[in-house]
């Protein structure tokens, strides 16, 4: 058994196995940066956070997750896509070229002129060997950005949410909004009488010019009455950090995801129907919205298939006690059902966890035949098996 471990983020726990050997690439996060050509190239090992410093020096950025502790690699090989990627694409719409170690021990380069097969299938596909380097595309964001959260009271939910999708429909693609229903926590710009009760929170950004963006939000304040506020110019670095402290460490998790091509009213009833019986204070349901540059590559220009999802929904349980496993699992579970009629069908493969076998198919959507045939040029033997896993064709 080999495990390859990037930032060892991912909930399915696919960075470590038992019983076998674990490449662990967590010292390998050396960067550099050309502004000229504005290209970046980074280890394996590296997070979103050694990115992002590394090109913020140089006012660039390109689109990746809303984590800074999350690995690089394992990021990109699923996909990746957070607050730049309306305007920008998904992370592996900006992948220019990455360093491989095969199955076999050779050191390849993988770009649009070699390896070409697998250049196709790393981005979005993982399982064909251990990436080493990176090499990616920017773009000028920052190094200040607006960016903040607006906060409402749970009861306003389903009108905030109505409101959201026609807003978010019309947007341009630098303004990203994302929704997070949860129980609020202690923070400091919330009245202390809403510390734990269910709320509806925006998430917001705006990767132009901060001036022009303040116009651009003014009608998400309009949207009922909030309760908290807290948007402001910021370093582009301070945002990506911003969700950080809610990662407890030693904390047990389990999430599930499904993508979204519409908002429709049915759904919003039975997120606030779940989020009026959460089970622990850390649980969220989150909508990011994605769209914009992402849908329009075709589907099988990358592994990454999904270029009609509009909405990344997860809902994400973190919970102390292993006590409370059967009761937290449970609520995640019967909400994924709840929702599925409301889902597009596709699933980012990023989000599934361990006990998800049955979904890898649609994780990798049309494309799965031609990763199959990829992953038998490339790794006839599934030496690399401990992933979202791709049979050798
Ligand atoms: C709280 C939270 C928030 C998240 N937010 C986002 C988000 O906004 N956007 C988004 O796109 N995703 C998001 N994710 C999902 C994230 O992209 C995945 O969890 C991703 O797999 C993490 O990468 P990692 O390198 O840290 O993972 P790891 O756990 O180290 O590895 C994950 C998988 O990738 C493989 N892998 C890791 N490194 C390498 C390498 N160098 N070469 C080959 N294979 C490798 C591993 O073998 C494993 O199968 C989030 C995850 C969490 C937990």
């Amino acid at each position: 058994m080999l495990a390859i471990r990037g930032g060892g983020h991912n909930i399915a726990g696919n960075a470590m196995c038992d019983d076998g050997i674990v490449i662990d690439l967590s010292q390998m996060k050396a960067a550099s940066v050309n502004p000229n050509t504005r290209r970046a190239i980074i280890e394996g090992g590296a997070t979103l956070a050694d990115l992002d410093a590394a090109t913020q020096t140089h006012g660039l950025a390109t689109p990746v997750g809303i984590n800074s502790t999350t690995g690089i690699a394992g990021l990109t090989l699923g996909g990746g896509f957070g607050w730049l990627s309306r305007k920008y694409g998904m992370t592996v719409d900006n992948l220019e070229s990455a360093e491989v170690v095969t199955a076999t021990g050779e050191v390849v380069r993988a770009s649009a002129t070699e390896h070409p097969d697998l250049f196709w299938a790393l981005r979005g596909g993982g399982n064909f060997g251990v990436v080493t380097r990176f090499e990616f595309r920017l773009h000028p964001v920052g190094p200040d950005v607006l960016s903040g959260l607006i906060v409402y009271p749970i009861s306003e939910a389903k009108s905030v949410l109505q409101q959201y999708r026609k807003f978010i429909a019309e947007a341009p693609e630098e303004l990203s909004v994302w929704t997070v229903l949860r129980q609020a926590p202690p923070l400091p710009f919330l009245p202390e009488s809403m510390h734990g009760k269910a709320i509806i929170a925006l998430a917001l950004i705006y990767a132009g010019d901060p001036k022009q963006g303040e116009s651009l939000i003014e009608p998400l304040r309009k949207f009922g009455t909030p309760v908290g506020e807290h948007v402001g110019v910021q370093p582009y670095v301070a945002w990506q950090q911003t969700f950080d402290p809610l990662l407890t460490v030693g904390a047990r998790n389990y999430w599930k995801s499904h993508n979204l091509s519409t908002l429709k009213d049915g759904l919003f009833d039975v997120i606030i129907e779940y989020i009026g019986k959460i089970p622990s204070p850390q649980c969220e349901i989150f909508f990011g919205a994605i769209g914009g540059a992402t849908t329009r590559p075709a589907p099988d220009s990358t592994a990454y298939a999904h270029r009609d999802a509009k909405f990344v929904m997860n809902v994400h349980d973190r919970w102390e006690d292993p006590a409370d496993d059967k009761r937290c699992i449970g609520w995640v579970r019967d909400f994924f059902v709840a929702s599925a009629p409301f889902a597009s069908g596709g699933v980012y493969v990023n989000f599934l966890t361990a006990d998800e076998g049955d979904r890898v198919r649609s994780a990798y959507g049309p494309n799965y035949d031609r990763l199959a045939q990829v992953k038998r040029k490339y790794d006839p033997d599934n030496l690399f098996s401990v992933n979202q896993n791709i049979a050798p064709a």
